[in-house]
């Protein structure tokens, strides 16, 4: 059966890509949920596997994230990388957002993998992605809904959109 073989050739990979904390994350989402107050809410879907979420932002006077929450559905890859990026980014201001937007960025899609980057904390167990390209898309998805949002300042009240081909 393809899934046996799949499985003994990647097990180790898969292995580590399924850790406990990024089950933990898929399974009990954090930060998840509407939120009707927000001031910018940005969808975003990856067709390739499913993958759709809104990340929903509220943002202080000078621009940076006072919270930050997603809703919608997708693998556990998906919802573990945007339920670990709402508690990262949350409280960061918009020029911290944007560095660790593009660490993280860095980490799954550079062609030297990168040394590792404390500042990302847990995010650091989503590295194993970079082996698997058609799952960075379900890794980053939520991050590139949050980066048109950062991208495009003074969007308050805005719903945004963005097709990830
Ligand atoms: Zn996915």
């Amino acid at each position: 059966m393809f899934f046996e073989k799949f499985r003994s050739f990647l097990h180790v990979e898969f292995e580590e890509l399924y850790q406990e904390v990024i089950l933990d994350h898929s399974r009990r989402p954090r930060n998840f949920g509407e939120m009707p107050d927000a001031d910018v809410h940005v969808h975003a879907n990856n067709p390739m596997c499913g993958d759709d979420v809104t990340v929903h932002l509220k943002l202080d006077a000078d621009g940076g994230l006072d919270s930050v929450h997603f809703s919608g559905n997708g693998c556990s890859i998906c919802m573990a990388s945007a339920s670990m990026m709402t508690q990262k980014l949350k409280k960061k201001s918009r020029a911290e957002s944007m560095e660790l937007m593009h660490k993280f960025h860095e980490m799954l899609t550079a062609e030297q993998e990168p040394a590792s980057d404390t500042r990302l904390g847990d995010l650091q167990l989503l590295k194993g992605v970079r082996k698997f390209p058609l799952r960075v898309k379900c890794a980053t998805l939520a991050w590139h809904a949050l980066q048109e949002a950062l991208d495009k300042p003074g969007q308050h009240g805005a719903t945004l959109s963005i097709e990830d081909e």
